[in-house]
C-alpha cells in the first residue's frame, strides 16, 4: 500500500542502534533528508531498560523512529549465546515500540532480519512464508524475537491504529561491519582472512562449512535508502522484504573477495563447522513493484568494504 509521502523534512527522527553498521548507515542517508537526526549513546540509553526508555522517548519527543538496535551477530555467535540473542532482543523491541506508541510517535519503522523465514521455504522467499514451517535451528532465537518485533509493530497497527512498518534485510555488508572472526558474518570474516592470508604470504585460507551454502547480500548503504524509501512511501501491515534480488554459493563468494583482496592462494573447507540454512534467497518483488531497486553491485561493493576494514585496522593501530 503506498499512501501519501511521509515527509522526513523538519521531523526529529530518532535512529535506534546508530553505533551499528545499520544505524550508522541509516543516520548517513537519513541526513539527506533535512530532518532532526536523534540519537542516544549506550551510556545515555539502556534500551533494555523500559523506564528509561519511556523516559528519553518523553523528554526528547521523535516524530518518527528507525529501530536497528539488536543484538546480532553470525552463524556461531547465534548458536552460542541463544539468551542473549533471544531476551536482548525481544525486550529492545518490545521497550522502543511501546515507547513509541505512549508517545504518540508518526511512523516507526522495524529492522528484522531474512532468517525469519522458514529452513526450507520456497525460493525466494516472498513475505507470505513468514510462519509457514520450521526455522533454521542455528539461529532460531534470534528469529524469534524478530518475528516478535514484525508481529509488535503489526498489533500496535491494528489495536492502537499506529503507522508502525517492519522491513526486512538480507544477509547485509558494508562500512561498520563487524570483522571479527567469531562473531562476526560471512562476508566480513572473508575479508579478514584473506587479507590476512595476503600479509602473511599464506598458502590458503579456510572457510567454515561446505562452501555450497548460497546467500545474497546487500550493501548496508542501499539497505539504508531502502528504509527511508519504505518510511516515506509505505503504509501497510505486511513486512516488506529488503533484498538484491541475487544470491551465490559461499565458496564463490570466497573466490570474489580473494579477488578483490589481492589473494592467489587456495580456499579450503572446515566442514567441522555449521553450513546453516542451504539457500538464502528472499523475493524483492514487493519493494521493486514500489519503485526501489539496489544501486550497489556485490564487487564493487565489496572492494568499498576492503577500504573500510582497511581504515578500521589503521585507526585500531592508532596509525
Ligand atoms: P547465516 O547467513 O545466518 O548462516 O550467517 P553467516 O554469515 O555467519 O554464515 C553464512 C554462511 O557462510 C554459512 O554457511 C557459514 O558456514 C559460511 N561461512 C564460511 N566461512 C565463514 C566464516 O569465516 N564466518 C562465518 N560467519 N560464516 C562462514
Amino acid at each position: 500500500m503506498i499512501g501519501q509521502p511521509y515527509d522526513l523534512a523538519g521531523k526529529r527522527v530518532y535512529v535506534a542502534g546508530h553505533r551499528g553498521m545499520v544505524g550508522s548507515a541509516i543516520v548517513r542517508r537519513v541526513g539527506l533528508e533535512g530532518c532532526e537526526v536523534l540519537t542516544a549513546s549506550r551510556a545515555e540509553l539502556d534500551l533494555k531498560n523500559q523506564a528509561a526508555v519511556r523516559a528519553w522517548f518523553a523528554a526528547n519527543r521523535p516524530d518518527a523512529v528507525f529501530l536497528a538496535a539488536a543484538k546480532v551477530g553470525g552463524i556461531l555467535a547465534n548458536d552460542s549465546f541463544p539468551a542473549d540473542f533471544l531476551y536482548d532482543n525481544l525486550i529492545i523491541e518490545a521497550n522502543i515500540i511501546e515507547a513509541a506508541h505512549v508517545q504518540d510517535v508518526e511512523k516507526l519503522l522495524f529492522l528484522g532480519s531474512s532468517c525469519i523465514y522458514p529452513k526450507f521455504a520456497p525460493q525466494p522467499i516472498t513475505e507470505d512464508a513468514l510462519l509457514t514451517g520450521p526455522l533454521e535451528p542455528t539461529n532460531e532465537w534470534y528469529a524469534i524475537a524478530k518475528i516478535a518485533g514484525i508481529k509488535l509493530a503489526q498489533a500496535y497497527r491494528r489495536q492502537h491504529g499506529r503507522d508502525f512498518i517492519s522491513a526486512m534485510p538480507t544477509n547485509l555488508y558494508g562500512p561498520g561491519d563487524n570483522y571479527d572472526l567469531a562473531g562476526g558474518h560471512v562476508l566480513p570474516a572473508l575479508i579478514r582472512k584473506a587479507h590476512e592470508a595476503k600479509l602473511a604470504g599464506a598458502a590458503a585460507i579456510e572457510i567454515w562449512g561446505t562452501g555450497t551454502p548460497r546467500r545474497e547480500f546487500l550493501h548496508v548503504d542501499d539497505l539504508a535508502d531502502a528504509c527511508v524509501f519504505l518510511m516515506r512511501r509505505y503504509s501497510g501491515e505486511s513486512h516488506v522484504n529488503a533484498g538484491s534480488g541475487e544470491d551465490i554459493a559461499i565458496a564463490d563468494l570466497a573466490q570474489l573477495v580473494c579477488d578483490v583482496v589481492g589473494f592467489e592462494g587456495a580456499i579450503q573447507r572446515d566442514t567441522s563447522k555449521p553450513d546453516g540454512t542451504p539457500r538464502k534467497l528472499m523475493s524483492g518483488d514487493k519493494l521493486a513493484g514500489m519503485g526501489w531497486q539496489p544501486r550497489i553491485g556485490l564487487r564493487e561493493g565489496i572492494a568499498g568494504a576492503y577500504r573500510d576494514f582497511l581504515d578500521q585496522s589503521v585507526t585500531k593501530r592508532g596509525l
